[in-house]
């Protein structure tokens, strides 16, 4: 096993990947900020770096920084968590030439998933099932720009290769805006990524998101953990995961889980990933593969017993997977809810002290969470202070359960969104399950009415 892990990310994340460490016997090293001293895994780390100033490109962004904590600590591995630089190729890359092992895939596969246009050649080839569109960027000529956005048929959609976090994309309703839509996104995704280069797909009207877990380890073997449905989002956020995705028939799941596992068995894939898909009239149609841990994993170990981050640092250790298909066994259902601190009526942040903090508990409820009463929320970085997982043998009891621990909870000091979530919880669609990704912005809508 790894001996030492150098934890290259804050907050939940963080203190999720030293209970793993701590769980094997692995030494941990929390880097963080001068804004992060008081993080609960820095003080529970056997060693902490401060590597900059609260700002996170000059912290958790800062490459040489992180290398540098895990030298001076005789580190052998770094876990990069979400986000920062977690899909980061350079990152990887720097990583692997100092001598370190970098927990997730190679570079190689990072910057193929990067760049959307290449992703999505990638998994075309490797039979998974793509939005309709350009198959690359799209043409300078107007005329065929037009052809072609007449041969998809509109609503269409321009996307930025490089675009991540739900910006640099651009729906277009018909002809009279395509072009000065595109040349709109073209400069917008020249400023923001540093790569003009755009293509056009299909715009699907009222799908569900729908997204598939996967564990691979190098070595030619790879496995699917099923689905998480996440269609539950705010401004392409997403606010609550479920898995497994309710009424998905049992025949497509195992279909379109196995084409995954296949596609990552074809490109060598190492490490978690996760293949992200729009979900429509019974069709999926891959958008994009993230190649690291996500914030929503903890709802497909609920189903599965699978401890995914522990999985991650076996494979970086070099083991080979330890579980087959046939071992991967969903049993009841689980659900998610990101607790932000945030105005749940504007979404505006709130960061401050929390005078007074209770998590909830009872049977099938865990929390990740890094909180706890006189811990200051810093201004500097993401919303999001938490995440309740509910676990039931079936969808209703999850939901109960959720219920009752989003009326336990009590954070006080800061806003939190939890009044959304029970807001949420309470709505008779929901209830009824399978609502696609444009229920919360209605029924917020319908709400400031
Ligand atoms: P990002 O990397 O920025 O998250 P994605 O490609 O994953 O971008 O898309 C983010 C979200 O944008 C999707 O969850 C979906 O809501 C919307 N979206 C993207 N492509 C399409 C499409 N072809 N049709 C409809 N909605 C889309």
């Amino acid at each position: 096993m790894l001996d030492k892990v150098v934890i290259a990310n804050r907050g939940e994340i963080a203190l999720r990947i030293w209970r793993a460490c701590k769980e094997l016997g692995i030494k941990t090293v929390a880097v963080h900020s001068t804004a992060d001293r008081d993080l609960k895994h820095v003080r529970l780390a056997d060693e902490s770096v401060c590597i900059g100033p609260p700002a996170a490109a000059k912290s958790y962004l800062n490459i040489p920084a992180v290398i540098s904590a895990a030298e001076v600590t005789d580190a052998v591995a770094i876990h990069p968590g979400y986000g920062f630089l977690s899909e980061n190729a350079d990152f990887a890359e720097a990583v692997d030439r100092s001598g370190f092992i970098f927990i997730g895939p190679r570079p190689e596969t990072i910057r193929l998933m990067g760049d959307k246009i290449s992703a999505k050649a990638a998994m075309k080839k490797a039979g998974i099932p793509c939005v309709p569109g350009s198959d690359g960027p799209t043409p300078d000529n107007p005329d065929e720009i037009m052809a072609m956005a007449k041969d998809i048929g509109y609503p269409v959609i321009i996307k930025a290769a490089g675009g991540g976090g739900g910006r640099g994309m651009r729906v277009v309703h018909g002809e009279a805006t395509l072009l000065e839509a595109l040349s709109l996104t073209k400069s917008e995704a020249a400023s923001a990524f540093g790569n003009d280069t755009v293509y056009m797909e299909k715009f699907l009207e009222n799908p569900r998101h729908i997204e598939f877990q996967v564990l691979a380890d190098g070595q030619g073997n790879a496995i699917h953990l099923g689905e998480r449905d996440c269609s539950v989002q705010r401004r392409h956020q997403k606010v609550i995961e479920e898995a497994p995705a309710p009424g998905l028939p049992e025949k497509l799941r195992n279909k379109i889980g196995e084409r995954c596992a296949e596609a990552c068995r074809k490109i060598g894939y190492r490490g978690a990933g996760t293949f992200e898909f729009l979900y429509e009239n019974e069709e999926f149609y891959f958008i994009e593969m993230n190649t690291r841990l996500q914030v929503e994993h903890p709802v497909t170990e609920m189903i599965t017993g699978v401890d995914i981050v522990k999985e991650q640092l076996r494979i970086a250790a070099g083991e080979p997977l330890s579980y087959k298909q046939k071992d991967i066994h969903f049993r009841g259902h689980a659900i998610e809810c990101r607790i932000n601190a945030e105005d749940p009526k504007n979404f505006t942040p709130s960061p401050g002290t929390i005078s007074l903090y209770h998590p909830p508990g009872g049977p099938g409820i865990r929390v990740d969470s890094h909180l706890y009463s006189g811990y200051t929320v810093p201004p500097h970085y993401d919303s999001m202070i938490g995440k309740i997982i509910a676990y039931g043998d079936d969808r209703e009891k999850a939901l109960a359960r959720m219920r009752t621990a989003l009326t336990e909870m009590v954070v006080e000091g800061i806003k939190t969104n939890i009044l959304l979530h029970r807001d949420i919880l309470n709505d008779g669609a929901f209830q009824a399950g399978g609502t696609n990704i444009h229920f919360l912005e209605k029924k917020l809508k319908f709400a400031a009415k």
